[in-house]
């Protein structure tokens, strides 16, 4: 019999809670103002970030959502378009705030892989009718782990020929790197490497790094003066923030090896749930720390997958009608892994 003493959440790698040493960072906070520039802690992160990333300006912000939304705003008209995979996180999750705060329209490639090509752009600028010579220029967006695709890594030598490309076109190319850092400890490229090969890139504290919320926007002086000002008109100019830098600073400077072992985690889940069953099938390779359960050759549902996982004390989130994601995170360790594996395969096994 199992053990059910415990919950196992594998729903997202934003359920992660602050640890105590976190707490310990965020009650030493200075407290300035930042709507006057006067929080010390907020300036130290977005030196930091500058460094840590290798670019020339940061700005920190409440969310990837708001960063992602004030990115768009950077680089883009009301009316203009954004070329991207069809399941980007910007279309999937935020496709209604981008048409509503910066009434741009996405004009989508189906990739199946999340990887946009150089000849993906191309042909989608030929999708619709444009002139150069008066329209203003697509913006590219492109995701970094792609989350749609099971945490797949973007190729870097396709991002290279991509960013050459937009360069040659004066188009904006945006990198939604949430999970940036688990790309990193997959392939061993540094953030600067990926980083130099986009305008703005956005990336999250609140995934495998484990601050409870917080992002930031990187990018240069230009774009990050038009960021603040974004960034205000949307409710997010911050006072005290830095209570929030501080766990942000603590997650950059402390949490970062425990991503490989995220994706170290991914691949011992996966192994363990298929041990012996052919109901699922998943991405055709684990590269960082999603594993996505896709049932569509299956008489399981998704749903009750879920519902029965659930009653055995493990969580895991519903992506599409006969898609299961589980994410691995830095509160849950190897044998916690192994558990929920355990469980997950003895449910396919009884199905
Ligand atoms: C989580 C995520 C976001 C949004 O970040 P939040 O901090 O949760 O608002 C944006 N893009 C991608 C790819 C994400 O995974």
């Amino acid at each position: 019999m199992l053990m059910k003493n415990k919950v196992i959440d594998l729903r997202s790698d934003t359920v992660t809670k602050p640890s105590q040493e976190m707490l310990q960072a965020m009650s030493s906070a200075r407290f300035g103002d930042e709507y006057y520039q006067e929080d010390i802690d907020t300036k130290v992160l977005e030196e930091f970030c500058c460094d840590f990333f290798g670019v020339e300006d940061a700005v920190f912000m409440v969310s990837g959502t708001m960063a992602n939304q004030v990115a768009i705003r950077c680089a883009t008209m009301p009316g203009s378009q954004i070329i991207c995979d069809k399941f980007s996180h910007i279309v999937y999750h935020c496709g209604q705030g981008a048409s509503d705060l910066g009434k741009v329209f996405f004009n989508v490639v189906d990739t199946g892989t999340g990887v946009l090509t150089r000849n993906d752009i191309e042909k989608a600028i030929c999708s619709i009718y444009t002139n150069y010579a008066l329209d203003y220029p697509p913006l590219i967006w492109v995701e970094n782990t792609i989350g749609h695709y099971g945490g797949r890594v973007f190729p870097m030598d396709q991002l290279e020929e991509i960013f050459w490309f937009s360069r040659k076109r004066g188009m904006h190319l945006h990198l939604d790197g949430a999970r940036l850092l688990n790309a990193c400890a997959a392939t061993g490229i540094s953030p600067h490497d990926y980083i130099k090969y986009s305008d703005t890139t956005m990336f999250s504290f609140s995934k495998g790094l484990g601050a409870p919320f917080g992002s930031v926007l990187l990018g240069n002086k230009k774009n990050a003066m038009k960021a603040r000002m974004f960034r205000k008109w949307y409710g997010g100019g911050l006072h005290q923030s830095g209570i929030l830098a501080v766990a942000c600073l603590y997650a950059l400077q402390n949490n970062v090896p425990a991503l490989l072992e995220d994706n170290q985690n991914a691949k011992v889940l996966a192994d363990i749930v298929l041990k012996g069953q052919d109901h699922v099938s998943i991405q055709s390779s684990i590269e960082s720390n999603i594993v996505m359960f896709d049932f569509s050759k299956s008489h399981i549902s998704a749903k009750s997958f879920i519902r029965q996982a659930k009653e055995e004390g493990v969580l895991l989130f519903h992506w599409s009608s006969s898609c299961v994601r589980a994410v691995t995170h830095k509160d849950l360790s190897r044998d916690d892994i192994a558990l929920a594996g355990k469980i997950l395969n003895k449910i396919l096994a009884l199905s």
